[in-house]
């Protein structure tokens, strides 16, 4: 079945072009491939006329087998004054291989006069000859009308005569683009709806986040007569972004409630998101929309208390229908019903009657006054409710004493550790170096445990985030350090607080053993 609107990703050039980001051609083929899996219609895979690195892309993409996308290779019309035939960068467009081809072309008048510097009639012609050699070799035409809403408000005649220049050289679709992203949802429905009654061929839209607004943009332009959309993976994209599929694709589905990538594929939506952050090597954002770990998270204790009682209550759809989870933050705001559904989602058999709730409650409160932190730190919070529930539990280790020192010479400084750690009748000693003092420390007590925990082996820390806390409670500064691990299928986040950093750090390295060796 056809869909409703068609999803154009350009996460491999427009959102390449974000700070920050640099793919290589083996990122560009994994996500690629992603892409593909997850059921987007188009995948543009580069700009073969400007990097030889996309050359490259295309080279390897046209060996795969892609089951839902089409690959597009991505150029702009031919250069004033030369033959479409002689035009270097239009050749290469052609050579990139790919079924769909998208040129980007001038609307604006005060760009073809002041930025091109030709005549309005040269860069009609510049339009017009590009579609057509590429739709005579063959390929499907996207033509994206640059500055198409700035350009309309200036000078509607105009625009409209650059599209229709696109159209009747016969290309399949004219994607009208927000290119500076300054403009408002109005207008853009206005036009839009404009340029679908005076074309003939299909209408895309292609926005930018600059005032914050590009997705609102792009449902504007789909409500009004658009049936594609391009933008891409997280909003990746020049300046503030593009608009970002992530959050397009969940609101076309559920929200207009019309078809566009397979249904089954949403689930996958948060995956998606993760997997191409992972790839450009950039930490997921706790705060997008749908699909960030704070998108269902619930802190003020009335919401949770409701949330409780009816999920709905204070959720805008179920977040499991995007792949997420509900999330129940611990924080000095929270009644009874945080602990417990936090409880509950860590494996604990707690109720609101549970008698040592109390007690619990407390303990955190103290520690959240003392500048502990919980929201991320589930290992350390699942070690506090398993102590208060068990009033015999006994930890696995305890470290009876630890020593650390640096040292410089001319070439490099080095930082040692040496810790004795009991383990019920046993007394392990090691030594270890590293390349700072927790370094070494945790080296030192990981070589201690495995001697008698064996599976500790496969547990390694994976971030260690250090902060200032200052003002509390009239003492010094203190410092927080929250650390997260993984045993290579699943992460936990531990927390240590104390005037002093090394301290701090051996607390959180030591909650994140005892946690590993709780769990089954
Ligand atoms: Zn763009």
């Amino acid at each position: 079945m056809k869909p409703q609107v068609e999803i154009y990703d350009t996460t491999l050039r427009d959102g390449s072009q974000g700070e920050g980001i640099n793919f290589s051609v083996a990122d560009k083929l994994r996500i690629a491939e992603k892409l593909d899996a997850f059921g987007v219609h188009y995948i543009e895979g580069g700009w073969p006329g400007s990097n030889p690195k996309d050359i490259e892309f295309f080279a390897q993409a046209q060996k795969k087998k892609f089951k839902h996308a089409r690959l597009a290779a991505f150029g702009s019309t031919r250069k004033k004054g030369v033959a479409v035939e002689a035009d270097d960068q239009v050749r290469l467009l052609i050579e990139a291989g790919t079924p769909v081809v998208t040129i980007y072309g001038k609307t604006s008048l005060l760009h073809v006069k002041e930025v091109l510097r030709c005549t309005l009639e040269e860069n009609l012609a510049m339009i017009g000859d590009t579609v057509k050699f590429l739709k005579d070799h063959g390929k499907f035409v996207i033509y994206d009308a640059e500055h198409a809403f700035d350009g309309y408000k200036l000078d509607a005649e105009y625009a409209l005569a650059t599209w229709q220049a696109a159209e009747k050289a016969g290309a399949d679709f004219v994607v009208l683009c927000d290119t500076n992203g300054g403009c408002l949802p109005g207008e853009i429905a206005a036009i839009t709806k404009i340029a679908a009654g005076q074309l003939n061929c299909k209408i895309g839209i292609h926005t930018h986040d600059d005032s914050g607004v590009g997705v609102a943009n792009a449902l504007a332009a789909l409500d009004a007569g658009a049936v594609h959309v391009q933008g891409t993976v997280n909003g990746y994209g020049e300046r503030t972004g593009n608009c970002n599929l992530i959050s397009v694709i969940p609101l076309v589905h559920f929200k207009m409630k019309k078809s566009c990538v397979p249904a089954k594929s949403l689930a996958q939506l948060k995956e998606l998101s993760l997997f191409v952050d992972e790839v450009a090597n950039i930490r997921h954002n706790p705060r997008l929309p749908w699909v960030g770990s704070a998108a269902f998270a619930h802190k003020g204790g009335t919401h949770v208390n409701a949330v409780q009682k009816l999920a709905a209550s204070y959720e805008h759809i179920n977040p499991e229908l995007v792949g997420n989870a509900r999330n129940i933050l611990i924080s000095d705001l929270a009644g009874r019903s945080n602990i417990v559904m936090k409880a509950q989602s860590l494996g604990f058999k707690l109720t609101n009657d549970t008698p040592e709730l109390k007690a619990i409650l407390e303990t955190i409160k103290q520690r959240e006054h003392a500048g502990y932190e919980f929201e991320t730190a589930e290992g350390s919070m699942s070690l506090l409710i398993r102590a208060a529930l068990d009033q015999k539990f006994v930890p696995h280790f305890n470290i009876e004493t630890y020593h650390v020192s640096m040292r410089r010479d001319q070439r490099e400084s080095i930082c040692e550790a040496t810790v004795k750690v009991r383990v019920g009748a046993t007394v392990h000693h090691e030594v270890a170096e590293g390349d700072g003092p927790v370094n070494a420390l945790d080296a030192a007590l990981r070589a201690a445990l495995v001697k008698s925990y064996p599976k500790l082996k496969r547990v390694s820390l994976t971030d260690y985030k250090v902060r200032i806390l200052d003002g509390i409670a009239g003492t010094g500064a203190k410092t927080r350090v929250l650390i997260t691990s993984s045993d290579g299928q699943r992460e936990w986040g531990t927390v240590g607080v104390s005037e002093n950093i090394i301290e701090a750090s051996l607390e959180a390295l030591v909650d994140s053993m005892e946690y590993a060796l709780l769990k089954k």
